[in-house]
């Protein structure tokens, strides 16, 4: 008998039998109702798609611009223009999440630009930390430009998920709860008129899925319910 599993397409919410084929693959069952529908979704997807990317969800290994651009900032603060004690340093941030030695960090960073065997949870922190240090500097210094635009998705992605705490919550469901914040962010940045057609269903359907699971793990989904709530209002 044929028991083909459906789902929802997570751009337009459609009931559909069509998966992501690398991401079934890895294990994670990701709708999308057709190409058209995957390819929006694509500019973010494409990061997080198969085998040891897609499930669990893991961050991307830093580019060299972004190796360069963390070892040579190492000791400058993260609030251009002041260096005191509410203002860190990348090296402070990253010494505190790490047990290594000062000296050790360059070395360290330039391993970052692949698949780390750190824990996913510090794998994570510590890739934030470097991205949004490495961007804020970046535009301090007025040198932006294309990086900073090809930046822009992912650095708003992260922040969703520092928002809604994922990093520290060690539930499976968040892998599919960043899935989805991927796709909405690719369709944010990258068509107005799916934004326009399909982001509010996106938004409802993403706090519909943390309602969900908030049946098994009421304390973790209230943390995203609420960073959420910050970014992403719902009409
Ligand atoms: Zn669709
Ligand atoms: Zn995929």
């Amino acid at each position: 008998m044929d028991t083909q599993m459906t789902g929802q397409c997570l751009v337009c919410g459609k009931e559909t039998k069509n998966r992501c084929s690398s991401c079934a693959k890895a294990g994670i069952d990701l709708f999308f109702c057709s190409p058209e529908h995957q390819k929006l979704a694509w500019s973010m997807h494409r990061m997080f798609c198969g085998l040891g990317k897609a499930n669990p969800f893991r961050w991307p290994p830093l580019s060299p611009d972004e190796v360069r651009d963390a070892i040579e900032m190492l000791d400058t603060s993260d609030q251009p223009g002041r260096l005191d004690e509410v203002s860190y340093t990348l090296a402070q941030k990253l010494l505190s999440a790490l047990n290594v030695s000062r000296d050790d960090l360059p070395a360290f960073i330039r391993l970052l630009s692949k698949p780390s065997t750190l824990p996913l949870e510090i794998e994570a922190v510590v890739l934030r930390s470097i991205r949004l240090h490495v961007s804020v500097r970046r535009e301090f210094a007025g040198r932006s430009s294309n990086e900073g635009q090809r930046l822009e998705p992912m650095l708003f992605l992260i922040s969703l998920a520092f928002a809604s705490d994922v990093y520290r919550i060690p539930s499976s469901w968040t892998t599919s709860y960043m899935h989805r914040l991927a796709v909405y962010t690719a369709v944010r940045y990258g068509d107005e008129q799916a934004l326009q057609r399909y982001g509010q269903q996106m938004i409802r359907s993403t706090f519909q899925y943390l309602d969900d699971m908030a049946r098994d793990d009421p304390a973790n989904a209230a943390k995203a319910v609420n960073g959420l709530r910050m970014f992403l209002p719902q009409r």
